[in-house]
């Protein structure tokens, strides 16, 4: 469904990526478990476009349920794919980051894993050649995002910035969904590579202009980066494992 202005959001369970529309050409926003083209392709349709109109896949971060089509997408297009600095030597190698995960699993994290499986989001695809970006830049690419790094869920863990269309896409570094425990609302996802830095990452987003936040999983939140990210902050505990 279209949730700002010329960007669809593409979602199936667990799984969000979104596609940025300008001038007939897109921008792919994270890239989904390789079982998910299919979901892509109906994506594109919705807006009447097609796989040959990619212009650039973008890629948050360097996890498996992110970038499972990033290499099918990058040489079907064909187009390049892009990733933060600090997570292309995973996305190259299809390596996961070291981390942690919160405790209290629930029925959500079988449901999530059931998931994975079925649209084979358990390994990550290499992907051959990406460019890499830094915080600040501001990318030639349809809806010309600024890279937001704040990292923590990974070392490269990025958000994105569409101004002009009012929207911050923040793939991992803030979710509306915790697909381990099944809560909702603004919070940090449960994965981790350095949980303390995931959390003073929000600081990042905090005060960026935007009235729709977009998440890497969970529903939109409509409201600003601001208040997301109080909320995010107000979910966790101190000085104690979340529950
Ligand atoms: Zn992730």
């Amino acid at each position: 469904m279209q949730v700002a202005d010329r960007i669809e959001r593409v979602n199936e369970s667990i799984v969000n990526f979104y596609l940025v529309e300008e001038a007939g050409r897109v921008t792919v926003v994270d890239a989904g478990m390789p079982g998910n083209w299919g979901l892509l392709v109906d994506g594109l349709a919705r807006i009447g476009r097609t796989i040959a109109d990619i212009e650039t896949v973008v890629l948050t971060h360097a996890h498996a349920d992110h970038v499972g089509l990033a290499e099918r997408i990058r040489s079907a297009a064909p187009c390049e794919a892009r990733i933060h600095q600090a997570d292309l030597e995973y996305l190259l190698a299809g390596k996961r980051p070291a981390g942690g995960i919160d405790r209290g699993a629930s029925m959500w994290l079988l449901r999530t894993a059931l998931y994975g499986l079925r649209k084979r989001g358990t390994t990550m695809p290499p992907v051959a050649t990406a460019s890499t970006f830094a915080h600040g830049d501001v990318l030639d690419v349809p809806g010309s995002p600024r890279v937001i790094h704040a990292p923590g869920h990974t070392p490269g863990a990025c958000a994105l910035l569409f101004e002009e269309r009012g929207a911050l896409m923040t793939g991992d570094t803030l979710n509306t969904l915790d697909v381990v425990r099944g809560k909702t609302g603004p919070r940090i996802s449960p994965f981790w590579s350095d949980r303390a830095l995931a959390v003073a990452s929000l600081a990042r987003l905090d005060g960026l202009p935007a009235r729709i936040v977009l998440p890497g999983h969970g529903e939109p939140f409509a409201g600003t980066p601001s208040e997301a990210v109080a909320l995010a902050r107000a979910a966790e505990k101190p000085g104690r494992a979340p529950d």
